[in-house]
């Protein structure tokens, strides 16, 4: 059997010289064709800009000094290099803040390289005919002209889809209300799932590299706790990086609905008996600890029941609605901005949101710069939650 290679390398800091080390230990084992271009070439970097306003201590987004040691391995193969992406948050201007916050503007002063506002740059409606739940979507221009497109996850949770690793790292090539788009469409976590393979399946990056120097663990993508894991990944099936960096979580096979679905339409390879793992050994450095976001009964529902009752299941007891802080919220209206549901009411001055028109895409979540959305469950959720929970207390003791 073909086996596909993921490398996984010790990388304990953002330090210039352990990450150029690291990246070319992971680099090294990979088909050539999938990293090596002639001079000349276009790569361009897709790093995971989610955030606009989070410094990069919040491993919220790539690692600018990860972007930076990357950039340096094409460069040094004489190519034109291009980082470009389109935050999380819909408001106009985010995206070049985000490239301020993170300091990616500073790497790419200092490299010379050029970079990519995806809000602003043209784009064209790309079909995408075996897709499951999107048809259609807008993307850059640019993508035409580029010869190698890198994808930059980080190691980090999400509420929806349990991991944002690598397949789903493209939706950040959507630009602005196209992401809303996406998540009207797709509300419930197996729709997403589904819809991230199928824009995977049109936009296929060369390789993938995941900073997992310091990942994200708990409530994320972007409310939970940054947590070392001292990791660089890299492969050129994202599917299979993916697959690996959920094992590291401690996620068992098949709950990162992503992996498993873009395994099954053979866009990769999901499943660990078929991946070759060089570096370290996973049973050395596995986090099974690494919190995961708040507990659903995903692993039992999402992977082994027909779309229609998760979907109805998921309304009874597992999607979880947004609610408003007041005591934290400052009235700056990202979140009403950036809902795709259009949930968010003000009534005597405050936020409120509709809790029958959420549909739990944790976007408002993601750019509250100051953590006043609290993602709940409705009472049937919670007293499920509390069950699994002292299930899993038990099961832990014996
Ligand atoms: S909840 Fe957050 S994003 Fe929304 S208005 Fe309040 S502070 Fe702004
Ligand atoms: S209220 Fe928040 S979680 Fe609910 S649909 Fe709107 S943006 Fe998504």
């Amino acid at each position: 059997m073909k086996l596909t290679t993921v490398s996984v390398i010790r990388c304990p800091e953002y330090d210039r010289a352990q990450l150029r080390r690291a990246l070319r230990e992971a680099l090294a084992p990979l088909p050539p064709e999938s990293w090596h271009r002639p001079p000349g070439a276009t790569v361009l970097l897709k790093p995971n800009l989610l955030s606009s306003h989070d410094t990069p201590e919040a491993a919220v987004n790539t690692h600018p000094e990860f972007v930076r040691a990357v950039a340096e391995i094409f460069l040094e193969q004489r190519c034109r290099v291009i980082i470009g992406d389109s935050c999380g948050s819909l408001s106009p201007g985010s995206t070049a803040q985000a490239i301020r916050t993170t300091g990616l503007d500073k790497v790419a002063a200092d490299l010379g390289v050029e970079l990519a506002d995806f809000d602003r740059a043209p784009a064209e409606e790309i079909p995408i005919p075996e897709g499951k739940v999107l048809k259609r979507l807008r993307l850059p221009k640019l993508l035409r002209d580029v010869d190698l497109l890198v994808t930059l996850p980080k190691f980090k949770t999400h509420g929806l889809t349990l991991l944002t690793g690598a397949v789903k790292n493209q939706l950040g090539l959507v630009a602005g209300n196209g992401k809303k788009e996406v998540h009207r469409s797709a509300p419930h976590p197996r729709e997403i799932a589904r819809a991230m393979v199928d824009l995977y399946s049109v936009v296929r990056p060369g390789v993938a590299i995941m900073d997992a120097v310091v990942g994200m663990e708990g409530n994320g993508p972007a409310g939970g706790s940054a947590r070392k894991a001292g990791l660089v990944l890299a492969s050129a099936d994202c599917v299979a990086l993916d697959a690996v960096a959920a094992d590291l979580m401690g996620c068992k096979p098949g709950v990162v609905l992503t992996t498993r679905f873009a395994d099954e339409s053979g866009l990769g390879v999901g499943r660990l008996d078929q991946i070759e793992v060089v570096g370290a050994p996973l049973d050395q450095i596995r986090i099974p600890d690494w919190r995961k976001p708040p507990p659903f009964v995903r692993s039992l529902l999402f992977t082994l029941l027909p779309d229609w009752f998760v979907r109805w299941a998921y309304n009874v007891v597992g999607g979880a609605c947004a609610s408003v802080m007041d005591d934290r919220c400052i009235l700056c209206g990202e979140c009403v901005a950036n809902c795709p549901a259009k949930a968010f009411r003000e009534v005597g001055g405050r936020l409120k949101v509709e809790q029958s028109l959420c549909i739990s895409c944790y976007c408002c979540s993601e750019v509250c710069k100051n953590r006043a959305i609290l993602m709940r469950r409705p009472i049937a959720g919670r007293i499920v939650h509390g069950v699994y929970h002292l299930a899993a207390g038990r099961r832990m003791k014996k």
